[in-house]
């Protein structure tokens, strides 16, 4: 092995709460901090390009082997510990980063990227500043591909259900629909839940069946609920890039002849991060042919606001981790209500998930929040339980 190598590192600006500290352009204040922070870091014979606003791409060179990558992990976390002053507030930066050893001269380095990815990955699940691909970590994708197998047998025999959790009435609290959750039930009588397999899922082709099987029995399922009812199912953003979304809707819509405004389509902030015209042309489609659009998990990034304006959607659902905290912490509060007025501003509704207690609830119907979610009132239920509460 040489004695200095080439190091590829993906660097990204963990900003799940900064960026309610913002007002707007909180993108751009943000992106210039990074880069401001990231030029402190960076030695002069490195190279580094900004992938979005929010993630760098760093090629350190000559890295030896005593250490020196751990150095500079170690001073690239003492960059970012020192908050950023806006506005007369100090607001907390933290950073993740994931390295790869670049193979080849760096005559391909599309596999350390991809390498880099998994380390960041694993160092964010960890909490760690950062994680050092190595080998490993291929121990993962064995097992994930071992996992993707069961997964494509279980979608074959019909061992993938629908969960429905209620979305009601905030100030009546009567139902209005529900949210459609995948659990999987095993040969062995184990329920798994998603955190388990989405993740995985998302990285294979397998999302794609499973998605489209989700949509089909969650349109089948209106068909058969009163028609004032609604059901959101979740969709990841990856297959918005492609065009047989649009068909698997209008399909499962058609066969059924249940409306389209009773479908609803959740789709996570990070969309309007990568391929942003395309994304948003596909959301803008399957708004014309009259399905509901929410953008799931608002406020845990923070590219919404400066693409808010343009977003074509028609609903926002904060958060959970906002939510079930916004009596105990100031800061939560704030954002919960600021989402809500922004939302409103732009006529859009709000949704608020993770509604555990009636003080939660009744806050949120006084602050004008128009749906809630929540354990509160039930937890994702089988059909069978669901239809017996509600009596469907
Ligand atoms: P999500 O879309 O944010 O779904 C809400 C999650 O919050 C659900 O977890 C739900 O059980 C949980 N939750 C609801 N109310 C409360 C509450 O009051 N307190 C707490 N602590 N948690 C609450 P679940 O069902 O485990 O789903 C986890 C994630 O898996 C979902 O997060 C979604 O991102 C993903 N997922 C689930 N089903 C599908 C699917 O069919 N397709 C895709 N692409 N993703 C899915
Ligand atoms: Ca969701
Ligand atoms: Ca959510």
């Amino acid at each position: 092995m040489n004695a200095s190598r080439s190091v590829l590192g993906l660097v990204e600006l963990s900003d799940s709460r900064n960026g309610g500290g913002y007002n707007s352009g909180a993108s751009n204040v943000l992106r210039d901090v990074f880069q401001d922070r990231l030029r402190g870091w960076v030695r002069a014979k490195d190279q580094w390009r900004l992938l979005n606003n929010n993630r760098v791409c760093v090629i350190l060179k000559d890295m030896t082997r005593g250490g020196e990558l751990e150095l500079a992990a170690a001073k690239l976390g003492r960059i970012f510990d020192e908050p950023h002053f806006h506005m007369g507030r100090a607001l907390p930066l933290s950073v993740n980063a994931g390295f790869a050893e670049i193979k080849d001269c760096g005559r391909d380095i599309s596999e350390a990227m991809e390498q880099a990815t998994l380390a960041l990955t694993q160092a964010k699940k960890s909490r760690r500043l950062f994680d050092v691909y190595s080998d490993d970590c291929t121990k993962g994708p064995r097992d994930e591909r071992e996992l993707i197998s069961q997964l494509e047998r279980a979608l074959e025999m019909g061992e993938l259900q629908l969960y429905y959790q209620p979305k009601v009435h905030a100030g009546y609290q009567s139902l209005l629909g529900a949210e459609a959750l995948m659990r999987w039930h095993t040969p062995e009588k184990q329920v798994i839940t998603p955190d388990r397999f989405i993740d995985v899922a998302e990285r294979y082709d397998v999302i794609r069946p499973m998605t489209w099987w989700a949509i089909k029995t969650a349109v089948a399922r209106l068909a058969r609920w009163p028609t004032e009812l609604s059901i959101a199912v979740n969709v990841s953003p990856k297959l918005l890039l492609e065009n047989e979304i649009l068909s698997v809707v209008q399909d499962a819509l058609d066969i059924h002849g249940v409306a389209p405004k009773r479908l609803n389509l959740e789709v996570t902030e990070s969309i309007m991060v990568d391929n942003q015209d395309t994304m948003l042309g596909q959301l803008a489609r399957l708004r014309e042919m009259g399905t509901r659009i929410s953008i799931d998990d608002f406020g845990t990034g923070f590219s919404s606001l400066a693409y808010f304006r343009d977003l074509p959607v028609d609903e926002i659902k904060i958060d959970k981790s906002f939510v079930m905290h916004m009596l105990k912490s100031e800061k939560d509060l704030a954002i919960v209500k600021a989402v809500i007025n922004l939302a409103h501003n732009f006529s859009l509704k709000v949704v608020a998930e993770g509604v555990e207690d009636q003080h939660i609830a009744s806050a949120l119907s006084e602050l004008g929040c128009d749906v809630l979610q929540g354990y509160f009132f039930d937890k994702p239920l089988p059909v069978e339980q669901f239809n017996q509460n509600y009596r469907l």
